[in-house]
């Protein structure tokens, strides 16, 4: 058994599942932590590296179903940063956003209230209400501006 690291969080999260009616596995258990444990965003095939440590059964297709499913539950949030560049965080820590370089690759996180600005005038001009948790705006960094 995987000894969970946030046993608080992991018995919430253990409690929807259930609900939900899906189980709480040892592999997922260990997904979500990795998820939870990685200050940065992390990727899948990073993810997948973690859990075959311990788990050296688990192929990369179970992290890509369970990443689907704590997606579908609201408890992981994916960014597409570019190329096909998908990375993940705990959906409680995702408010805030990205600028990514598309030449280097370099990201850089911006805080929340930076659009609340495109929030505001989104709402004035087209009565739209803009769900802006987590968004990757694409672009050229300072270096890359040669
Ligand atoms: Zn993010
Ligand atoms: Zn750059």
């Amino acid at each position: 058994m995987a000894k969970a690291k946030h046993p608080g969080h992991s018995k919430d999260v253990a409690t929807l599942l259930t609900e939900k009616g899906y189980r709480m596995t040892p592999q997922r258990m260990m997904i979500l932590d990795a998820i939870e444990d990685s200050d940065q965003h992390i990727s899948a095939e990073e993810i997948h590296a973690q859990v075959v440590a311990r788990y050296p059964n688990v192929n990369i297709s179970t992290v890509y179903r369970t990443l689907e499913l704590l997606k579908k539950l609201a408890l992981v949030t994916e960014t597409d940063l570019g190329g096909g560049r998908f990375r993940y965080h705990p959906a409680d820590k995702g408010h805030h956003h990205h600028l990514v370089c598309q030449e280097c690759g370099a990201t850089i996180d911006l805080d929340e209230s930076e659009l609340f600005p495109l929030k505001e005038s989104l709402l004035r001009q087209h009565k739209f209400i803009a769900d802006l948790h987590h968004l990757a705006i694409m672009g050229r960094c300072v270096k890359c501006q040669k």
